[in-house]
């Protein structure tokens, strides 16, 4: 599969789905706290894409073959879990943290967006987590111009994290994105030397999601039996930050901007 490379028109069209991914985010963001499931978090994003007319591209994903289809519209992944939290009857409990994955299809075209929030009161060390996530993911934009590589974006969401101390999830990566949730090029955390490894240049139309999934412990993950849910090896906490992100000839275009809410 090539690099597609969108029209103004087309990346408006991507920008209208992370709107309504932005909005339903500030809809959950009010959502969170003690007491609640995972499980009514998706209902109410369930809902929220209905009233919208916007489809889920989360719901039903098969990743290979083997694994059952994703059943949520939210990805609801807490404290150790990185990625890929099947929403449920977990309840959220006071000092968790819960980092929410979202998508939706506008008019054939996708959005993808992710943001980690504390539920109640939670410890310095896990606020200072989703501090360095955030702060990784904005740094990993800024690097979105035209003739940076991807691995521009890779190099200066690793090195960040790792001065701060943690670590860098590698088995999952950001993507492009358009007319469908997973393009060309991946967009890794981590730089790899490996000269096989391609990294193409950033040039405008391109459309990536840019993704970080930061560890306080180390880097290594497993899998739940659930054939979806990815934690740390080490039983630490994760976090995940993610915008969609457009190359103009210019600035970075975030298409995932925020709507409601100034944080993250
Ligand atoms: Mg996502
Ligand atoms: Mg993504």
């Amino acid at each position: 599969m090539a690099i597609l490379y969108r029209s103004k028109t087309e990346i408006e069209g991507i920008r209208r789905a992370g709107q309504v991914v932005m909005e339903i985010l500030a809809v959950l963001r009010e959502a969170v706290r003690p007491g609640v499931t995972t499980g009514e978090l998706d209902a109410i994003a369930a809902r929220e894409l209905a009233r919208r007319e916007a489809r889920s591209n989360f719901k039903g994903y098969v990743p290979r073959k083997g694994i059952p289809p994703f059943p949520g519209v939210i990805c609801a992944s807490v404290n150790d879990e990185i990625v890929h939290g099947i929403p449920g009857r977990r309840v959220l409990q006071e000092g968790d943290i819960i980092a929410v994955d979202f998508g939706a299809i506008v008019d054939g075209w996708h959005g993808d967006s992710a943001v980690t929030l504390p539920v109640g009161a939670v410890t310095a060390e896990a606020e200072r987590l989703l501090t360095v996530t955030r702060e990784a993911l904005w740094r990993g934009i800024a690097q979105v111009r035209p003739g940076n590589r991807v691995s521009d974006i890779s190099k200066a969401v690793q090195g960040y994290v790792e001065g701060q101390g943690c670590a860098v999830v590698r088995q999952y990566v950001g993507h492009g994105i358009g007319r469908a949730l997973h393009e060309e090029p991946s967009v890794p955390n981590y730089f790899d030397p490996d000269p096989r490894v391609p990294d193409p240049r950033l040039r405008p139309g391109m459309v990536i999601c840019i993704e970080p999934m930061v560890n306080l412990g180390a880097a290594d993950t497993r899998e739940l039996r659930d054939h979806w849910t990815v934690a740390t090896a080490d039983g630490s906490l994760s976090a995940h930050f993610e915008h969609t992100v457009a190359v103009t000839s210019g600035e970075p275009d975030v298409l995932t901007a925020h709507v409601a809410s100034p944080a993250a």
